[in-house]
């Protein structure tokens, strides 16, 4: 399980297949294709967009939770996803005679919501198929302002009773941008994807058996995109998913060293597939 610019995450990302990218100190993941065993433990789900390899696993996960007597987990949505997805549970409820607890939190384009990890979570635009967000996770960090450097403990105490967060200058640290599936228009587009200090992003294709042309008809992102874009990176590190499951993992590692510039290839981390022959889908 790698350390990525500070953040322990785990996960399995294959187009059309699955994707779950779990960060088990932020007691969060990302997307429910499948549900791989370790996210069960996760109380908190945060969920793109409703293609069936980011949302299909959710109903095991509730009943799972349930069945191993472990509290309700709650379930960030896009806000045009909420009333279909209440309705989903409704029926597996019928069907599965359980009661399948738990809570659903529509989260919308412009606005925010504090985690229980204490990040604040931002929605952002991400262009697919079908309407689909990425999050931007941000630490506020709170600084004594000037003024009151130097205080006693015991004055800063009592300052704090009465003032409570105006004694502090507040600033706010992109941590994580994740983009669930998109086209790679949201680099140019939205700032913190570009500034987060851990950005994961999808590369479902990464050389000529797919085009540009055809990764973007299919709402995805070419690696050449990428390349393309390599100077707008600030990130610390990159995390890149959803690959398409024609790639070997040989393929993919030696198409991100002959196409990406060494200054960008260094931070970059592949979230590499089983190898071995699997089966082979459209991606979604
Ligand atoms: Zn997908
Ligand atoms: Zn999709």
């Amino acid at each position: 399980m790698p350390r990525l610019a500070g953040h322990l995450l785990d996960g399995i990302s294959i187009g059309g297949v699955e994707t779950c990218i779990d960060f088990p100190e932020l007691k969060l993941c990302f997307d429910l294709g499948r549900c791989p065993d370790a996210a069960v433990l996760r109380p908190t789900v945060l969920f793109t967009h409703a293609h069936m390899d980011h949302m299909g696993g959710v109903a095991w996960h509730a009943s799972t939770r349930e069945l191993r007597n472990m509290p309700p987990p709650n379930y960030v949505v896009p806000r045009e996803n909420a009333d279909d997805f209440v309705a989903l549970f409704e029926t597996w409820r019928r069907l599965d005679r359980g009661s399948m607890r738990h809570s659903v939190t529509p989260l919308g384009i412009g606005e925010e919501l504090e985690l229980p990890c204490k990040l604040l979570a931002r929605p952002f635009r991400s262009p697919h198929r079908v309407p689909c967000q990425g999050y931007g996770l941000w630490r506020r960090q709170r600084k004594l302002k000037v003024g009151y450097l130097g205080r006693s403990s015991a004055e800063l105490r009592e300052l704090g009773e009465r003032l409570g967060d105006e004694l502090y200058d507040w600033t706010e640290i992109p941590e994580i941008a994740f983009t669930g599936d998109t086209l790679a228009d949201v680099v140019d587009r939205e700032e913190v994807v570009r500034k987060a200090r851990l950005l994961v992003i999808e590369v479902t294709f990464v050389d000529e058996r797919v085009s540009v042309e055809k990764a973007r008809s299919k709402g995805h992102v070419h690696l050449d995109e990428i390349a393309e874009r390599a100077d707008l990176f600030e990130n610390e590190a990159l995390l890149f998913t959803h690959f398409s499951s024609r790639y070997q993992p040989y393929q993919i590692e030696r198409a991100l060293d002959r196409r990406l510039p060494p200054h960008l290839r260094e931070r970059v981390h592949a979230l590499l597939p089983p190898g071995g022959p699997g089966f082979e889908v459209e991606e979604r």
